[in-house]
């Protein structure tokens, strides 16, 4: 389960807090003392837990909040906007094109969950809102890639465009979109290769294809339970990429939840989607309020 650690501290935290008729000033940092170690600890960005720390005592310290008849609650209160506004504040929906097919890249490190959640996003498309995916296979490096995608395809029976690891994926790009206007589609959902570790040759590749077909959504896939490692690469990937939206996998195992609490401050850019598990249908929408809910108790 994700934030485990930091749930159950936070939450023993603010149970001492609850029922307080009358909150000092001198509670509230003490509280925020706890508050600040628990989200350290949970591995998030240090600048972010910063931020945060000092966001919330400015507005719990306030006349409204002290003079209150449960101060208590509404220092908590505070907390949970503060953490909903941290991770987004508002549910960020997948871009739809006026002029369908809508083009979405999928990046991402190797082993981050590209190819999963490819297929996740697409049965979610279907599923949710009625579309018609057509998936592409441009990892040309991984025939296994290639291979599990076309797998995936025939699970869902939904399009797969694949050239194998001979065209570029430049030209698998161009040539899914054609097809999904001649099938009819109205997304093109496009797998792209991974490294090991962010480089050049890589961000060249994506360049290209993002030249190549002008998608309406890049979204950097990341697994979360890297912790840190997935905020710095977020960084770097938005830098050269630009990208419009991210996608954390492995929400599942990652009990900290470090980056899932930091990657929209750090990058600006809006969380998208959660990856909850292997499966097919292991996916959400990512609500940032609901997840500080979570965190919160
Ligand atoms: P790619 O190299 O980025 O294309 O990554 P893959 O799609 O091949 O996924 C790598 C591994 O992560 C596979 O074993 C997936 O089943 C697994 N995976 C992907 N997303 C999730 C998730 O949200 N939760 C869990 N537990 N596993 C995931």
């Amino acid at each position: 389960m994700a934030f485990e650690g930091l749930a159950e501290r936070l939450q023993s935290t603010f149970d001492k807090m609850k029922g307080r008729g009358k909150v000092s000033e001198a509670d509230v940092k003490e509280m925020m003392r706890e508050v600040r170690l628990a989200l350290l600890e949970a591995d998030v960005n240090f600048k972010v837990v910063k931020k945060f720390v000092n966001d919330v005592k400015e507005r719990a310290v306030g006349q409204e909040v002290m003079k209150s008849l449960t101060p208590g609650q509404q220092v908590i209160k505070v907390v949970n906007e503060e953490l909903t506004a941290l991770m987004g504040g508002e549910e960020s929906k997948i871009a739809a094109s006026r002029k369908p097919p809508t083009v979405v890249m999928l990046a991402g490190l190797q082993g981050a969950g590209k190819t999963t959640t490819v297929a996740k996003v697409a049965n979610h498309l279907r599923k949710h809102h009625n579309r018609k995916p057509l998936l592409a296979a441009a990892d040309i490096y991984r025939p296994a890639a290639i291979d599990q995608l076309e797998t995936l395809g025939k699970q869902l029976d939904m399009p797969v465009y694949s050239k194998g690891t001979d065209a570029s994926p430049v030209d698998i790009a161009k040539g899914a979109v054609e097809e999904a206007k001649e099938a009819n589609c109205d997304y093109v959902l496009i797998d792209t290769a991974g490294r090991l570790h962010v480089d050049e040759e890589l961000m060249d590749e994506l360049q290209q294809v993002r030249e190549a077909v002008e998608p309406e959504e890049i979204l950097l896939v990341i697994d979360s339970m890297t912790g840190q490692d997935a905020v710095n690469v977020a960084e770097s990937f938005h830098e050269q990429l630009e990208v419009t939206g991210a996608i954390l996998t492995k929400l599942d195992g990652d009990t900290r939840g470090g980056a899932a609490l930091s990657v929209r401050e750090v990058t600006g850019v809006p969380i998208k989607f959660a990856g909850t598990g292997e499966k097919i249908d292991e996916i959400d929408v990512f609500h940032p309020e609901r997840m500080a809910s979570r965190i919160l108790g």
